[in-house]
């Protein structure tokens, strides 16, 4: 049992952990063949989600041994320690003129490397996951792995294929080696929008063939976020189409950044409330096609949900995919919805300590879920709930016909549930 540092996520800092282990993976696999009990035991990289640690349960805290971030001679390629966050990671190799697609926030881990990585960059450079060429861990069953990317036989394909988007039910993945990116100047553009203006600017972005991605943030008030790369002619006119067409406001600004280390806070706009108290929070990301003529539709149901919130913090919010991240082979990972131009995800918050609260926020988080499906029928598994009723239903709708092999790789390489269940 060692000593931590605090998490990003309130709702796991204030649970009550059986205990924090943090080793290197030899003495991992050791522990692993004792026998850690109870389980689930809880993995934590960045500690952004409800689910790194939990009450009466251990969590392998990967931030304090984890952290080596190691740059080829040519820099095409880096090694990092699972307990370093997308900030420490963007820092290191922006000193190299290179770059990874991180997300809209740094603050996360390796967890969002391994749970798909949606980014503002993914319509141009894929997903983070897509860039993984090297994973080294220790898988449930206390054996050590070291694998590369690609690999021909069936069995060790279907091993890659599991850990790329599953990771989390099968392994623990201590280090991940990616290739790099040139770091390249993005230009973002934010404002505040009215519905109308929300509904205008997702039907321009659904005719965008360039690096542009919109971003939106539906709360007390509607932010939308664009970003391109600065030297991308052809996205920089149609931002700049798209904000004649929208107008100005006091809040819209245009913003040049040198790469993503420096790029704004997501979602600052959409509200002008500071967070009272201290704030619990579940979240689960949806994925889905171009909403074309559906979108009065989905934008009269958004406003529904909205207007409903039962918390100030509730909130919905969606990324635009489509482009590089469409261009993987649905096989060769377990994020299936290659096909996915939208993620929206709902944020449903609550008061800590509000039982009632707490309530009322997953049942309306249950509800805009149903109503998203319809537009939206698969799910992106940023985030695990298997401690809520609809973790199946995420599973289900995540991995598809792709499940029961994900179970029977479970079988062989986590036969006693030591990681969250499938
Ligand atoms: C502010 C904010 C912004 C975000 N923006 C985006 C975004 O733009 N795009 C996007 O795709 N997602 C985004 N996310 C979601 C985020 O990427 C996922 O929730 C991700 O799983 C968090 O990773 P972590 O390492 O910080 O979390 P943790 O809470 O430490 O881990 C998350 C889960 O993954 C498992 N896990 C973590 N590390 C490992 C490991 N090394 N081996 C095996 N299992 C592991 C854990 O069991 C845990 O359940 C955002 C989250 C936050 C809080």
């Amino acid at each position: 049992m060692t000593e931590h540092a605090a998490l990003w996520n309130p709702l796991a800092n204030d649970s009550h952990p059986a205990g924090w282990i943090s080793s290197d993976a030899i003495t991992l696999s050791n522990l692993i063949r004792q026998g850690i009990q109870p389980s689930p035991l809880m993995v934590c990289s960045g500690g952004t989600s409800s689910r790194c640690a939990a009450d009466g349960l251990w969590t392998l805290d990967l931030r304090a041994r984890h952290r080596q971030l190691v740059i080829s001679e040519a820099g095409d390629e880096v090694e990092i320690g699972a307990g370093l966050s997308m900030a420490e990671v963007l820092e290191g190799l922006q000193t190299r003129g290179r770059s990874i697609p991180v997300g809209l926030s740094t603050l996360p881990g390796c967890g969002f490397v391994l749970t798909g990585g949606i980014s503002p960059l993914s319509r141009s450079q894929g997903l983070a996951m897509d860039h993984i060429v090297g994973l080294r861990g220790v898988w449930g069953n206390g054996d050590c792995f070291e694998l590369s990317a690609p690999v021909s036989p069936h069995e060790e394909q279907q091993k890659w294929r599991g850990l790329l988007g599953a990771a989390p039910f099968l392994a623990i993945v201590t280090a991940i080696r990616l290739r790099t990116q040139e770091l390249t100047p993005l230009v973002i553009w934010r404002s505040v929008s009215s519905i109308q203006q929300l509904a205008i600017a997702i039907e321009a972005a659904e005719q965008w063939t360039h690096s542009a991605s919109l971003q939106w943030a539906w709360n007390e008030k509607i932010e939308l976020f664009i970003v391109c790369f600065a030297n991308d002619h052809a996205a920089m006119t149609a931002v700049e189409a798209l904000k004649t067409l929208l107008g100005q406001c006091a809040e819209s600004s245009k913003t040049m950044v040198p790469g993503q280390h420096a790029q704004p806070p997501f979602g600052a706009l959409a509200t002008s409330t500071a967070a009272q108290g201290r704030n619990h929070s579940e979240v689960i990301s949806r994925l889905g096609p171009a909403w074309g003529r559906r979108l009065p539709s989905l934008i009269a149901d958004l406003n529904q949900l909205i207007s409903k919130r039962p918390h100030p913090g509730c909130q919905i919010s969606a990324q635009q995919l489509g482009g590089m991240s469409s261009q993987v082979a649905v096989s060769h990972t377990s994020f299936l919805h290659r096909d996915a131009i939208w993620k929206p995800w709902i944020n449903a918050v609550w008061n800590a300590n509000d039982e009632q609260g707490r309530k009322r926020s997953l049942d309306w988080l249950l509800h805009a879920n149903t109503v998203l499906t319809e537009y939206c029928p698969g799910v992106h598994l940023a985030q695990i709930h298997p401690h809520l009723s609809f973790h199946q239903a995420e599973l289900d709708d995540a991995f598809q016909d792709w499940l029961p092999t994900l179970n029977r790789l479970k079988s062989h390489h986590d036969p006693y549930g030591l990681l969250p269940p499938l």
